[in-house]
């Protein structure tokens, strides 16, 4: 077996743009999607602020005037959206993509400087963000110049009078929306046919197989086609799918749940409850209220399902399936969690995907669930697992690097960097850094990580960002940061530092806690080195000079286990 397909025919991927596929103007796209009349698109988990699927498209078009008449946005211009989940989230990105506009969706945990990376790199012209992040958006809006006129809020709080300073997307919706029935703004025409595969829609960023954060140019094209992968797969049960009520506590902001919790979503005529972050009773509490029958989660919060006492005290048996993804799922935690009362009849399905493939390549289906597979590959995609060092293709039960080639592969690549888009997609296969085999149906086990990658709660950490962050401090000549595996997250950074000669008699628990405050004062959370610092002597090179971050991986796992 060279080239591994999916078993499931292929399916019709139309050539439209985002906003047209989600909002047909006539029954074509879309027909087999049981009627969204009445139904409820969004509703806020914690306001219970409700939108229906009839008042998108409007709500979404009135959006757009705002950014073409307010803020004078033109095609391919950027907007920014740096918030925890909002149930108009969605309504900012498809009013964006209307007229020709393209987003970039920001971690909401990032500090100042993160965030003006992003904004930097990717151009952002406007910036709508959330009272609890809007410090940090005002920093990295001076950092580069953003007026605060061009800083726009989902809501307010009220009772700080800073923020009066700043008009809420809802204002603003209604202010256009008069004006837009009124005659006083016509928006122009976007309307892309053939051009959706090379036009982009998102930038998400994200560090590929090595190096920094790097914007992934998403095309109108890639999101469609997911969404019609998704959807391809499960044909025989999509109209039940469609009843689904999802529960968005995955951020909005990140591939998984932009794919999957807006665009399929919407798609389908879903209803998704919204919530801005995990807080377990409030999660558990949401599932019972409102009978919540489909869970999109990373691996930590499918294991919290499994073990935290709180979750009998909730009627959780609304839920009929979970999808885990973004990070390996120990296995363990899914028979545990079937044990549980209120998820015996629970289908736990996997996806594996990447943010350079606008999300799932492979998808367990509910009637094949088989122990640790991330399942088949979708339709209209082709994989072949392949030897790193000679780059043949290997066959059933040999482990190879996953190289991936569909509709949804992001061609358009790492926006303003050729060489890491040159290095990541070849001769028309994206090389995904990642290790699986594959058995004799082509189901899909993930076995390895052989890029740079580590991931914590399923965000990524890119080690060269923390690296160079490790170069700023007095005390630190070299160092390299490696992966440890951790129960809850997953995976944590863990830092290993050779100290400059001048530093090399200091106290190493002060060099340490300075590091420390130089990491929490730069990076978000999830990057802090909470895998511990250890000082060497040198790093492990090659002759060539280049890392052995496998050797460290393997020694820091070993080391990690008896700390
Ligand atoms: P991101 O671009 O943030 O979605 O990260 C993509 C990476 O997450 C993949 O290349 C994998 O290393 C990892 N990943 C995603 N899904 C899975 C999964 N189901 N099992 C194991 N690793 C996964």
């Amino acid at each position: 077996m060279t080239i591994i397909r999916s078993h499931a025919s292929d399916v019709a991927i139309p050539d439209v743009d985002i906003f047209n596929f989600i909002f047909p103007p006539g029954p074509s796209i879309g027909s087999a999607v049981p009627s969204k009349k009445g139904k409820l698109a969004y509703v806020d988990g914690v306001t219970d602020e409700e939108i229906g699927h009839d008042s998108l498209k409007t709500l979404c078009e009135d959006f757009a005037a705002v950014l073409q008449g307010k803020y004078g946005l033109k095609e391919r211009k950027v907007l920014g959206v740096f918030s925890p989940n909002d149930v108009h989230y969605p309504i900012a990105l498809w009013g964006a993509l209307r007229i020709g506009c393209v987003a970039t969706t920001a971690n909401h945990t990032y500090t100042a400087e993160e965030l003006t990376h992003q904004l930097r790199d990717s151009g952002a012209k406007v910036l709508l963000t959330h009272p609890v992040v809007l410090p940090v958006a005002l920093d990295a809006a001076k950092a580069l110049g953003i007026p605060s006129e061009r800083v726009l809020l989902f809501m307010r709080d009220e009772r700080d009078t800073s923020q009066m300073a700043f008009p809420t997307i809802k204002e603003l919706i209604s202010e256009w929306g008069a004006k837009r029935s009124k005659g006083e703004i016509t928006l122009r025409r976007f309307n892309l046919g053939k051009d959706a595969k090379d036009t982009v829609a998102f930038l998400c960023y994200s560090s590929g197989t090595t190096g920094r954060s790097k914007g992934v140019m998403i095309s109108h094209k890639n999101v469609v086609a997911n969404v019609c992968q998704l959807n391809g797969i499960q044909t025989k049960e999509f109209s039940e799918l469609c009843k689904d009520v999802l529960m968005a506590v995955l951020p909005f902001y990140h591939i998984y749940g932009l794919i999957l919790l807006i665009h399929m979503a919407t798609f389908r005529g879903n209803t998704t409850v919204v919530l801005p972050k995990f807080e377990p009773q409030h999660f558990l509490s949401a599932i019972q209220k409102y009978k919540i029958t489909s869970l999109f989660l990373v691996p930590p919060i499918v294991l919290f399902l499994s073990q935290h006492p709180a979750v009998d005290q909730f009627d959780t048996s609304s839920v009929k399936t979970i999808l885990s993804g973004a990070a390996p799922l120990p296995w363990e935690s899914v028979i545990q969690l079937k044990k549980r009362k209120g998820f015996k009849n629970v289908v736990v399905q996997q996806g594996w995907g990447m943010t350079e493939t606008a999300t799932a390549v492979t998808m367990t289906p509910l009637d094949d669930v088989r122990v640790n597979s991330v399942g088949p590959i979708l339709p209209n995609i082709e994989v072949k697992l392949v030897d790193p060092d000679n780059h043949e293709a290997v066959g059933v039960g040999k482990e190879g690097e996953i190289w991936v080639r569909g509709p949804n592969v992001t061609y358009l690549g790492y926006l303003n960097n050729k060489k890491a888009t040159e290095e990541t997609f070849k001769d028309g296969w994206l090389l995904s850094g990642d290790i699986a085999v594959a058995d004799k149906d082509g189901h899909l086990y993930i076995r390895d990580r052989m890029k740079e990658l580590i991931k914590v709660k399923g965000l990524q950490v890119a080690p060269a960002e923390l690296e160079a962050l490790l170069l700023e401090h007095p005390a630190v000549a070299d160092s390299c940061v490696v992966q440890v595996p951790d129960d809850r997250a997953g995976e944590l950074p863990r830092a290993y530092v050779v100290l400059k000669e001048s530093h090399e008699r200091n106290n190493l628990d002060d060099i340490k806690a300075s590091i420390n405050s130089l990491f929490e004062s730069r990076l978000a959370r999830h990057k802090q080195l909470a895998g511990g610092i250890v000082v060497v002597d040198s790093i492990p090179k090659t002759a060539s000079g280049k890392l052995l971050r496998r050797n460290l991986r393997d020694r820091a796992k070993q080391e990690w286990a008896v700390e």
